[in-house]
């Protein structure tokens, strides 16, 4: 990891001066340390997409192919006539302002073109001098520039300074979202082979084996036996998951990070203790092992690409629906686009919960619920017994995890379902949570440890307001729905506010879930102590 400021001097070298120089004579800095490690080859020929030989962003000369201009204009051109987004957001800017402070990555930083307004020009100035005819004829006085390889290196630099969170596009009079130029930025420089590794291997894994970590089908079962003996131990109760079982009523689908990573991993205990407790008629699969979708931060036919299996693997298991389990990004993509990507799913049912009879009539057309909603309803019809008293020791808060929030609009769900299973909630002030949340600094694939800096900087409008509820209420842990998050989150939390923790909702649920035979409980789903007095003794 490259070395980075302690956070006193990170927080004082942030400078908000109006540089001297026109943005356009600035040229990116891609010195180590302020640029995503580009993609391997083998990942790019796997998937099939352009591929380049070994490079580096810090390389004077990124030999490009001979066409490349012609490549981005015709990509250009391809997506204005395909994406009628794409051209109204090219036209309608005026320019006022309103998004150029909300963007963390500037706050965190102070670079004028991490102001969205200008992150988007990057994109527009190329677009008025190839495709207006102001731009053609007037050029710079139209706000016009001819695109050189400096332009490229541009893009490279800040389309991959945006987490693609939207928060920009909230407040913005024309509803002009960021995030969308960033996902264009970032097709066009996939043509001529520029990607970065953090998100293009586990697309290439994905791919090949179901999952961003390539976990094999006879690894992931283990995987999940593993948590199944952790919760035996805790709570004495014996749970025998089903994969891969064709007949089951519903498809569980969830993020790898789940598997794999911690705190994620005790989220998936809790979803395999809740759906225990119900008696829930489910099957994961080893198959269809990701809910995460990195092909939304490469190109939507990526996107499409891996998000297949999901309605893929629903049929060949005939399945009647799917449930979701917490993540950001899988959330944006089964929302916004699944439903006219790989749909309609005509052979799943509109999804009804088992247990409580509730019709979800909200996933009427993608078949697929989120696993927040699914627990909010069975708390709502008194289906789970809860004892919110094991989560004491948390002074929670909760992230609105961006992609949820702003992409579909999960704001009070996970709120009521931590209301049931935790005795002491706190919000964050109003203008940093529901829509208007502040990103973790690490999304759309920026989650990789050479661009540390920056992930430090994004995050710390995050941050800061965690630090304010844990100054003012003593907050120690912060829930969020996002995988992601769950890894993001915590060494942001270390460098910012390190007393604070991170959860998954579903691990406080499953701490609170009071099952029928369980053991007398004497640690949460981490084997620590239930309360602060034992973990006291203990020390
Ligand atoms: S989408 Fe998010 S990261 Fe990108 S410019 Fe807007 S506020 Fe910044
Ligand atoms: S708020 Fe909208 S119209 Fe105003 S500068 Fe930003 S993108 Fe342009």
């Amino acid at each position: 990891m490259v070395d980075i400021l302690k956070p006193e001097e990170m927080f004082n070298s942030i400078d908000y001066t109006s540089p001297s120089d026109r943005w356009e004579d600035v040229p990116p800095d891609l010195t180590l340390g302020n640029f995503c490690y580009p993609t391997k080859k083998k990942n790019l020929e796997y998937l099939g997409l352009p591929a380049k030989d070994e490079w580096s962003p810090a390389d004077d000369d990124w030999h490009l192919p001979d066409n490349w201009e012609e490549i981005i204009h015709e990509g250009f051109k391809e997506r204005l006539e395909k994406y009628r987004s794409l051209k109204v957001f090219m036209d309608i800017c005026v320019r006022c302002g309103a998004c150029a402070d909300k963007c963390h990555f500037f706050i965190g930083s102070g670079d004028p073109k991490n102001m969205p307004v200008l992150r988007a020009e990057l994109l527009r100035s190329v677009y008025r001098k190839d495709f207006t005819t102001a731009g053609k004829i007037l050029g710079s006085i139209a706000g016009a520039r001819k695109i050189t390889p400096l332009v490229i290196k541009e893009w490279f630099s800040y389309f991959y300074q945006c987490s693609e969170c939207r928060r920009c596009s909230v407040y913005c009079p024309y509803g002009i979202d960021t995030a969308e130029i960033t996902m264009m930025g970032r097709e066009l420089l996939s043509l001529l082979g520029l990607n970065i590794n953090w998100i293009l291997e586990p697309v290439a894994n994905c791919f090949r084996t179901g999952n961003h970590l390539g976990i094999q089908p006879h690894a992931l079962k283990e995987m999940i036996e593993f948590f199944c003996d952790d919760i035996e131990e805790i709570t004495g109760i014996k749970i025998n998951p089903s994969f891969n079982r064709k007949g089951a009523e519903i498809l569980f689908i969830t993020p790898s990070g789940d598997f794999f990573a911690d705190p994620g991993t005790y989220t998936m205990m809790g979803y395999l203790m809740l759906f225990e407790h119900i008696g829930l008629d489910y099957t994961l699969s080893t198959y269809a092992s990701e809910g995460g979708n990195f092909g939304l931060f490469t190109s939507s036919e990526v996107m499409k690409r891996l998000n297949g299996k999901m309605f893929a693997e629903a049929k060949r298991l005939g399945v009647k629906w799917i449930l979701g389990g917490e993540c950001g990004h899988m959330w944006r993509v089964i929302n916004q686009y699944m439903d006219t990507m790989n749909g309609p799913a005509d052979f799943l049912e509109i999804p009804k919960s088992p247990i409580t009879g509730t019709r979800f009539d909200n996933a009427a057309s993608t078949k697929m619920v989120h696993i927040a909603e699914f627990t909010a309803d069975l708390i709502k019809n008194n289906k789970l017994k809860l004892d919110p008293s094991r989560n004491d020791k948390f002074k929670v808060t909760f992230h609105d995890s961006c992609n949820p929030a702003r992409g579909m609009g999960l704001l009070d769900e996970p709120r009521y379902v931590l209301k049931g299973v935790c005795n002491h909630f706190y919000e964050m002030p109003e203008n940093t949570i529901r829509e208007q949340t502040f990103c973790c600094g690490s999304g759309s694939g920026l989650n990789t440890e050479e661009i540390m800096d920056l992930r430090m900087r994004g995050g710390l409008p995050r941050a800061n307001a965690v630090k304010h509820v844990h100054d003012k209420h003593g907050v120690n842990m912060l829930a969020c729905i996002c995988a992601i998050d769950r890894a993001a989150l915590p060494p942001l939390m270390d460098y910012w506010v390190p007393e604070v923790g991170v959860t998954g909702i579903h691990e406080l649920v499953g701490n609170a879930l009071v099952m029928e035979g369980e053991i007398e409980r004497t640690t949460d789903l981490r084997f620590e102590p239930l309360n602060e007095e034992e973990a006291q003794t203990d020390e």
